[in-house]
């Protein structure tokens, strides 16, 4: 049995010994058909779809100019590259081919290895065509879901804003002491909803590939009690203890993206709370790990006594939507979008990630990131 051909090819001219040369010329590689008038070559054409048309320019009734014409004014046929043949070698024919579209040329009598050669530029140049549309459709495919997604995730920001915002206002207000509670409860909701909108944003951005470090001046230690006053919270409600220990030599004022740089810490942070059950400890240290005249590169480590992680696992969680286990992940909620989305952050920032873990003992996530001591001067003259 025949091998499959994966490219065909029609061949249109009234002369049947010239259909039967290129027959034998090009039927080994390709699918073949044939048509000895316009009129059928267009039926043809339209039904078998063959990626290259070689089409002869004299013909009785309809020549093959008016065939052309037709095949490219039909949708189907419109971008099936067409050969013209002639049996008139003079520039003139050829100069008309070319000037009306055609993708090349070839003369009779034939030459086998030309004829095989221009079929295959030509399968050769669709292809490319093909692959580039695609990479095309799909750029734009995922291009409109990443801005639906942030557009979505903005109009849910906006919204639970405005949910905190008034939850916080009914809290301050006299309510009784059921009310504060139930209120007390769409706060701790509202937090989550938040924290998985703004991964859901990170995510989204980190697919675009549109992150882009955001470097300025920031303080360290009001960066940790910012994220202190985040994370405070749920580490207060399940009565976990939290101590850090920050080496004094970091300096005060860093340059680098403070807002990936703590948003890494806060995921990390908020997991050694959520996998760590109820007055569990958890450890945050920061020292210094090298410096020199310019760079200064920290490493963090988030130390818990949680529920740990196997060792098989360990790898896989950095994944994104990667969970150790579903049925321990409702327990304690999450998605697995918070350690995929530091992992980004912290390369990044120059940095690496990973964590030690032992099932039912704790975990220690540790990550290191390079940051300047001074924002580049700036050179040249005004
Ligand atoms: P999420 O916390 O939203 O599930 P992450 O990407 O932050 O997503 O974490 C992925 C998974 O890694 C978690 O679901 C959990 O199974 C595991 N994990 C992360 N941090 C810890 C930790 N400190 N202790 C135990 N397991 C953890």
């Amino acid at each position: 049995m025949d091998e499959a051909k994966s490219n065909s090819i029609l061949v249109v001219d009234d002369d049947i010994l010239c259909i039967m040369i290129l027959k034998e010329i090009l039927r080994p590689e390709y699918t073949f058909y044939a048509a000895r008038n316009g009129r059928n070559a267009i039926k043809i054409a339209e039904k078998k779809l063959p990626d290259v048309i070689l089409l002869d320019i004299s013909m009785p009734e309809i020549d093959g100019y008016a065939v052309f014409a037709a095949l490219k004014d039909s949708e189907k046929t419109r971008d099936i590259p067409v050969i013209f043949i002639s049996g008139h070698s003079d520039a003139e024919n050829e100069e008309k081919a070319l000037f009306f579209g055609a993708s090349d040329y070839i003369k009779k009598p034939f030459n086998s290895e030309i004829v095989k050669l221009r079929v295959q530029n030509q399968i050769k140049v669709k292809k490319q065509k093909f692959l580039l549309l695609e990479k095309k459709l799909a750029e734009m495919s995922s291009r409109i879901k990443i801005e639906f997604l942030s557009r979505m995730n903005n109009e849910m920001l906006t919204h639970m804003n405005t949910i905190m915002g008034m939850t916080h206002m009914l809290k301050m207000s006299d309510s009784s002491d059921d009310t504060k509670e139930y209120l007390e409860e769409i706060d701790v909701a509202s937090r989550h909803l938040l924290r998985l909108i703004n991964d859901l944003l990170d995510v989204s951005g980190k697919r675009d590939n549109a992150f882009i470090i955001a470097n300025s001046v920031f303080n360290f230690n009001n960066m940790f009690r910012e994220i202190l006053k985040k994370i405070g919270r749920d580490v207060t409600q399940k009565r976990q203890t939290l101590n850090f220990d920050i080496d004094p030599s970091i300096p005060m004022f860093l340059y680098g993206d403070e807002k990936r740089f703590s948003k890494v810490i806060a995921n990390l942070l908020t997991n050694a709370s959520k996998f760590t059950p109820e007055n569990g400890e958890i450890h945050f240290s920061a020292y210094v790990l090298s410096k020199d005249s310019e760079t200064i590169t920290l490493q963090i480590e988030i130390t818990d006594n949680g529920i740990g992680i196997p060792k098989e696992k360990q790898n896989d969680i950095f994944n994104v939507f990667e969970l150790v286990d579903g049925s321990v992940t409702s327990e304690y909620g999450g998605v697995g979008l918070g350690l995929s989305i530091s992992k980004h952050f912290v390369e990044m920032m120059g940095g690496k990630i990973w964590v030690d873990s032992e099932l039912d003992k704790g975990s220690k996530f540790a990550f290191t990131c390079k940051l300047h001591k001074n924002p580049p001067s700036v050179t040249g003259n005004l």
